[in-house]
């Protein structure tokens, strides 16, 4: 949907686009439709307070499900000891790829902006991590800037979500969605989670049953290649977790 803020503080919708990603929140009850068409997660990381590294792991499946750029945000740079510590917790995801960015939403939030040029991108972390500070940032005159936007539940009925969209430039959006901290992984089946973990593919259909779980079973070729050093076990562990948290299998 392509919408144009009206100097109301509403939005006209001009144009229907195809919808190239949906993201979902959902839970044991039910799914929830976010946002379509987002091109980029930014997940919003912190030193203070510590952050979930699960949820990290999480988010990026989700996103990798999606073809969604990932990019992660250290903030609060400012605080340097227990930043150091962030951004060594991090330094996995770097080496699998995707960007880290450190900064300080507080004293400067201009760093964030090349790297979200071009793409719609949506906002998520847990609360506390600064996620509202960097918004105001990087758009100062945000209540007038934005539009709700409506989305449809998977029933088909529609609805709206206190999420937000900021106009940065003609090419660039940000989707701020507060209060949401994960996307909902449900509809997403074992082997569907193993390729969110994009250094887990080229071991997926290579286990002696072709039902593994990848945990004890036998012939498990993920498990080899962890116990090769050739994927984390870091990994595979909060692989495990997204997997016996139900988060994987079928939909409710
Ligand atoms: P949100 O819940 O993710 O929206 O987080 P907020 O933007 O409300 O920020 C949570 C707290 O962290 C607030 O007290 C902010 O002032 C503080 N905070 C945000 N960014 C920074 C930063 O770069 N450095 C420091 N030291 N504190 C920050
Ligand atoms: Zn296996």
């Amino acid at each position: 949907m392509k919408v144009r803020p009206s100097a109301s503080g509403q939005g006209v919708i001009e144009e229907i686009l195809p919808r190239t990603s949906v993201l979902y929140r959902s839970d044991a009850a039910r799914q929830k439709l976010i946002a379509a068409n987002v091109t980029q997660l930014v997940i919003v990381v912190a030193a203070v307070p510590s952050f979930s590294e699960e949820m990290v792991n999480h988010c990026i499946a989700a996103a990798e499900q999606q073809k969604l750029k990932v990019l992660l945000v250290c903030n609060k740079a400012d605080l340097i000891e227990p930043s150091r510590h962030a951004f060594s917790t991090l330094a996995l995801y770097r080496e699998l790829g995707y960007p880290v960015l450190q900064l300080s939403a507080k004293n400067d939030s201009v760093p964030l902006l090349p790297h979200l040029h071009g793409h719609l991108s949506i906002l998520i972390g847990q609360s506390g991590m600064g996620k509202s500070t960097l918004v105001n940032a990087l758009v100062p005159a945000a209540e007038r800037a934005t539009a709700d936007i409506s989305v449809a539940l998977d029933t088909g009925r529609h609805t709206t979500t206190h999420a937000k969209l900021y106009y940065l430039d003609d090419d660039s959006g940000l989707i701020d969605s507060p209060g949401m901290q994960e996307f909902g992984l449900y509809h997403l089946n074992v082997e569907e989670l193993a390729w969110g973990f994009i250094e887990f593919r080229p071991y997926i259909g290579q286990c002696r049953f072709n039902n593994c779980r990848h945990g004890c079973e036998p012939g498990c070729a993920l498990t080899q290649a962890m116990r090769e050093g050739k994927i984390s076990g870091r990994r595979v562990t909060f692989y495990q977790k997204l997997l016996q948290a139900g988060t994987a299998g079928s939909p409710p």
